[in-house]
C-alpha cells in the first residue's frame, strides 16, 4: 500500500509535525509510548481482511489548538493579500498532482473503507477529481463584490447614488469533519471551496478512513499551498471533533456525517463562539414509481433502484432506500427486484481485486448496525425477499453484508424510519399520490427523493411538496454544479459549484463607498 510517511503525525502551520506528548495522567491502555514522549494511537483496518493496515496518532487538544492557531495565523494574509487568480493557480497546481496520484488514491480508499479497486478508481477517486474542477470553473462566476441586486439607481449625481455593495468575505478559519463512505469527495467539497474563496482550514477526516486524507494533505503540501492555510489533525469524534466545534477561534464547522453528531456540532458550535455551520446529514431517500411509467421500461427502473440503493455496499447518504410502488405494477416491481439480486450473480471479493463485484462494508460497527435492522426487519413482520443475517455463502472473512431487499414494510417500521447506511431495500405499494407524498415525507430526514412518472402536472407537484434538499425526477441527474442540498434532519449543506464557494463566506453590506 502507498502509505503516507506521516502516518503518526499531523500536518500543521506547513510541516508534518509529532502529536504533543500528553501527560502520564492522561495514558490510558490505548497510549502508544514512542522514546519518551506518548500519544493516543488508533487501528486503521482493512475492512475485507479485519487486519491493520496502519497505525494514525489521534489528537489532543494540545494539537486541536496548535492547528488552529496556524490557519489563524495564516488568515489574514491568505483571504485580504493573496489574489483570487492567485489562489485559483495553486488548486489548478493540486488538481494536476491529484490527477497523477489517482492510483495511490485509490488504493488507499479502497484498503481503509472497501471499495472495490475499479470502484475507486472510478466513483471515490473520480468525484474528488469532478469537485476540484467544478470549483474552478464556478470561481468564473463568483462574485467577491456586487451591486445590491435590485437597487433603484438615481440619477447620475455621485453624492446621491445609493451604490450599496455587498462583499462576499471569506467566513474566517473553518474547521472540516468528514466520514467514510466518500472520503475524497467529502474532503474536495469542502478543502476547496474554503481555500479558493480565502479561509483557511482544519480537516479532521473520519477516524475509519485517514489514510486518504494524509494523501491529500501531501499533495496540498506538494502544490505549495503557504503554510497554514491548510491543516489536518487526525482523532476522534468526541476528541478532536469536539474540540473543533466547541473551539472559540473557529468560525465556521462544515460538517458531513450523521445526525446524531451533527446534532451535537450544532449544540457545541452554538454555545461556543454561535459559529456557522454547515451540515450534511444522514438521508432515507424514497423512490416512488407510478405505474403510468411502466411503458417507458419497468425493468431498467426497478433495476436502477435497487442498484442505486446498493452501489457503494449501501453507504451513501443519498441512497433510494425505500422503494414506493403503485399498486398495479407492485408484484411485478418485487420480482423484478429479486431477479436483480439473483440474476445479476453478485460476486464477493475483497476490495483490492480488479473487476466487478460487491464490497464489504466500512467496519465491523457498521456491520453488525446493518445486521440489527436486517433482524429489526423481519422482527417486525417484513417479508424477507432476498439476502438475510449472516455473510454471503462461502465468504468467511471481512465486513461482508449480503445484499437485502424487504417487501410489505409499512412505513412505521424502523427500516422504513431510520438510516441504516448499508445494502437493505425495503419496498412497499401505495394507492394514490398522496399517499406515495405522505410516507416519502414521512421520516425526519429531507435529503433526496426520487420519483417515475408520465404525468408532466404530478412532476411539478410532487418536485414542490416532497420534503428533501434534492428531487430527481425520471433518473435524470441534475447538472454539473449542481449543489448537494439538504434539510430537516438532513442538515442545511448545499455543497458544490457556485452555492458551495458561497456557503464559506459571509456577507457585509457596505454603503457610501
Ligand atoms: P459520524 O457522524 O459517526 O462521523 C462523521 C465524522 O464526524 C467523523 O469524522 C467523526 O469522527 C466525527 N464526529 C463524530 N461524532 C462527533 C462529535 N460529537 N463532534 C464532532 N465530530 C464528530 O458518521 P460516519 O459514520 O462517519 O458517516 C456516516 C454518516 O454520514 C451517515 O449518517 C451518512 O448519511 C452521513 N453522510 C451524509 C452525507 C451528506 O452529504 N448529507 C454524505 C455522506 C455521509
Amino acid at each position: 500500500l502507498p502509505l503516507s510517511d506521516h502516518l503518526l503525525e499531523f500536518y500543521i502551520g506547513g510541516k508534518w509535525v509529532a502529536p504533543t506528548p500528553l501527560t502520564a495522567a492522561a495514558d490510558d491502555e490505548t497510549t502508544t509510548t514512542t522514546n519518551s514522549s506518548s500519544f493516543q494511537t488508533m487501528n486503521v483496518i482493512n475492512p475485507s481482511t479485519e487486519e491493520s493496515i496502519a497505525t494514525i496518532a489521534l489528537g489532543s487538544l494540545a494539537d486541536t489548538n496548535a492547528a488552529v492557531q496556524a490557519a489563524r495565523d495564516a488568515l489574514s494574509t491568505w483571504s485580504q493579500q493573496t489574489s483570487i487568480p492567485e489562489r485559483i493557480a495553486l488548486v489548478e497546481q493540486l488538481l494536476h498532482i491529484y490527477d497523477q496520484r489517482q492510483e495511490e488514491m485509490a488504493q488507499l480508499i479502497s484498503a481503509e473503507m472497501g471499495a472495490p479497486l475499479d470502484f475507486a478508481r472510478e466513483a471515490q477517486v473520480g468525484s474528488g477529481l469532478y469537485h476540484i474542477e467544478q470549483f474552478l470553473q464556478a470561481m468564473e462566476y463568483f462574485e467577491p463584490e456586487k451591486l445590491l441586486p435590485g437597487v433603484i439607481m438615481h440619477d447620475n449625481d455621485n453624492e446621491n447614488n445609493p451604490t450599496t455593495l455587498i462583499f462576499q468575505e471569506p467566513v474566517g478559519v473553518v474547521a472540516l469533519i468528514t466520514p467514510w463512505n466518500w472520503p475524497m469527495n467529502q474532503v474536495t467539497l469542502k478543502v476547496i471551496p474554503a481555500l479558493l474563496v480565502g479561509c483557511t482550514c482544519i480537516l479532521k477526516p473520519s477516524e475509519v478512513a485517514p489514510l486518504s486524507s494524509l494523501l491529500f494533505a501531501e499533495m496540498i503540501h506538494q502544490a505549495g499551498f503557504p503554510p497554514g492555510v491548510f491543516n489536518l489533525v487526525n482523532g476522534d469524534g468526541v476528541g478532536v471533533g469536539t474540540q473543533l466545534s466547541s473551539h472559540m477561534h473557529v468560525d465556521m464547522i462544515s460538517f458531513t456525517g450523521s445526525t446524531r453528531a451533527g446534532k451535537l456540532i450544532s449544540q457545541a458550535a452554538a454555545l461556543s463562539n454561535l459559529k456557522k455551520t454547515s451540515l450534511e446529514l444522514g438521508g432515507k431517500g424514497a423512490n416512488i414509481i407510478f405505474a403510468d411509467i411502466v411503458d417507458d421500461g419497468l425493468q431498467d427502473i426497478v433495476k436502477a433502484g435497487v442498484w442505486s440503493c446498493f452501489d457503494n455496499s449501501g453507504q451513501s447518504c443519498n441512497a433510494p432506500t425505500r422503494m414506493l410502488v403503485e399498486r398495479s405494477i407492485y408484484d411485478t416491481a418485487i420480482q423484478i427486484a429479486n431477479d436483480t439480486i439473483h440474476g445479476d450473480d453478485i460476486v464477493f471479493r475483497p476490495a483490492h481485486h480488479e473487476g466487478d463485484f460487491y464490497g464489504p462494508v466500512s467496519s465491523r460497527v457498521q456491520y453488525e448496525r446493518v445486521q440489527r435492522y436486517i433482524q429489526l426487519g423481519m422482527d417486525e413482520g417484513a417479508t424477507l425477499v432476498a439476502g438475510g443475517l449472516g455473510r454471503p455463502d462461502g465468504v468467511t472473512r471481512g465486513y461482508f453484508v449480503r445484499p437485502t431487499i424487504f417487501a410489505d414494510v409499512t412505513p412505521d417500521m424502523t427500516i422504513m424510519q431510520e438510516e441504516i447506511f448499508g445494502p437493505v431495500l425495503s419496498i412497499m405499494p401505495f394507492d394514490t399520490e398522496e399517499e406515495a407524498l405522505e410516507i416519502a415525507n414521512g421520516t425526519p430526514y429531507g435529503l433526496s427523493n426520487y420519483f417515475y412518472t408520465r404525468d408532466k402536472s404530478r412532476r411539478r407537484r410532487l418536485a414542490k411538496s416532497l420534503k428533501s434538499g434534492m428531487v430527481e425526477i425520471n433518473g435524470i441527474g441534475a447538472d454539473e454544479g449542481a449543489p448537494f442540498a439538504a434539510v430537516r434532519a438532513s442538515g442545511n449543506g448545499r455543497e458544490g459549484g457556485l452555492y458551495g464557494l458561497e456557503d464559506f463566506c459571509v456577507i457585509k453590506v457596505v454603503s457610501g463607498m
